[in-house]
């Protein structure tokens, strides 16, 4: 049987078996952590040795942790669910945060990134100096297409210095850079686990201690009164599990840009015409954004996955339907014509030297084939 060949990371992480292992006993377990008697004791424990773990990794308060299903909710939380007058987004941020921003009813500002896919500061400056204020910022710290790491942490000086807050989205940089909460000086920020090793369908939203929040969904209380709903148990219990292993292993995340930039170059010989987005600043080690003109993304995916290697192209919804992507159509001058053509390489913790040089072998022969089919076409 043909071995699979995992390289979409940034679209979920292989679970950690430690991770399997940590939820399939508390799963057995059970429990509910709001009830008073020793099994609900055990439960409150298991949630608040988690929250303990990823604050650490985080460097906030364990109160300033919001467990919620995921980035999908916390980007929700943050940008329907504060006391802002308007919004403002980067032109590359996930789905999850444009389309809660488009129904928050707050009117909405787009500020453009560069050809690097890095936010313009100055067109940030000019358009805090017209919103309405309190504006909520919202800029995510590495984008889950190309991998490029924003400089949060300025943009966080620019945004408080005008009185505005913000809200980062740290879902793809969260467990493969080191990501410190305080340092970085967001007032909302928002992870989920399924994207370093974790389980799906949890996350969290952590709030400034100092910043005044209510809750999106409310019910029993929980969380603080911040998010009603009995915890997740399990999947809290797998999340503390997975941010405690990738934290340890951020040193070998880094290694995996030996890798990136070794597909990039052999890409590079086979299509010199190819684009690497953000290949110029600083990105993520494990990821790798590429497109050449006239090359679908949606086949190359097609092409890869029939070879036994799953990658992913432009932004995947939940029907599968590829949409161009954004992201790319925001970034080069041409973006919009490349927008089609781009596919994502994602890395991660089992990722081996043999997966890359069969992405290139599979590529070339896709490269190839099409080159062939089009110059035919051109003869007929
Ligand atoms: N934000 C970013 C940058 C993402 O890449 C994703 C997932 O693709 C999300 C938010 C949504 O996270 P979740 O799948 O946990 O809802």
């Amino acid at each position: 049987m043909q071995r699979q060949i995992y390289l979409d990371y940034n679209a979920t992480g292989l679970p950690r078996p430690q991770v399997v292992e940590m939820m399939t006993a508390m799963l057995a377990t059970g429990g509910n952590p709001s009830s008073v008697h020793a099994r609900g004791r055990q439960a409150r424990q298991t949630v608040e040795r988690a929250r303990a773990k990823i604050a650490t990794a985080l460097n906030c308060k364990p109160q300033e942790i919001i467990f919620t299903s995921g980035g999908t909710e916390s980007n929700n939380t943050a940008l329907r669910n504060n006391r802002a007058k308007s919004l403002i987004l980067s032109a590359i941020e996930h789905d999850s945060v444009r389309a809660a921003a488009a129904v928050s009813g707050l009117p909405v500002s787009i500020v453009p990134v560069d050809r690097h896919g890095l936010v313009d500061m100055a067109a940030l400056e000019k358009m805090l100096g017209e919103s309405e204020m309190p504006v909520l910022v919202s800029i995510m710290l590495a984008n889950n297409e190309t991998g490029v790491i924003q400089p949060i942490a300025a943009i966080a000086s620019l945004v408080h210095e005008k009185g505005g807050l913000l809200h980062c989205d740290a879902v793809q940089a969260f467990g493969k850079i080191a990501v410190d909460f305080r340092t970085l000086g967001a007032d909302f920020m928002s992870i989920s686990a399924h994207k370093l090793g974790g389980p799906h369908g949890v996350g969290a939203l952590v709030i400034r201690e100092s910043v005044p929040g209510s809750a999106l969904i409310v019910g029993g209380g929980q969380e603080l009164g911040r998010r009603s709903g009995t915890e997740n148990l399990a999947g809290i219990a797998g999340f503390g599990a997975a941010v405690e292993i990738a934290v340890a292993d951020l040193s070998g995340y880094a290694k995996l840009a030996a890798f990136r930039d070794r597909l990039e170059n052999e890409i590079a010989v086979i299509a010199p015409e190819a684009q690497f987005f953000g290949a110029g600043v600083a990105r993520l080690a494990n990821t790798s954004c590429f497109a050449v003109p006239g090359l679908a993304g949606e086949t190359q995916v097609m092409a890869m996955d029939i070879a036994g290697i799953c990658v992913s192209s432009g932004s995947a919804c939940s029907s599968g339907k590829v949409t161009p992507s954004h992201v790319i159509a925001a970034m080069a001058a041409d973006g919009k014509s490349l927008s089609g053509s781009a596919i994502r390489v994602s890395l991660g913790w089992q990722t081996v030297a043999e997966d890359i040089d069969l992405l290139v072998k599979a590529w070339r022969e896709h490269y190839q084939r099409s080159r062939t089919r089009s110059t035919q076409r051109a003869v007929e």
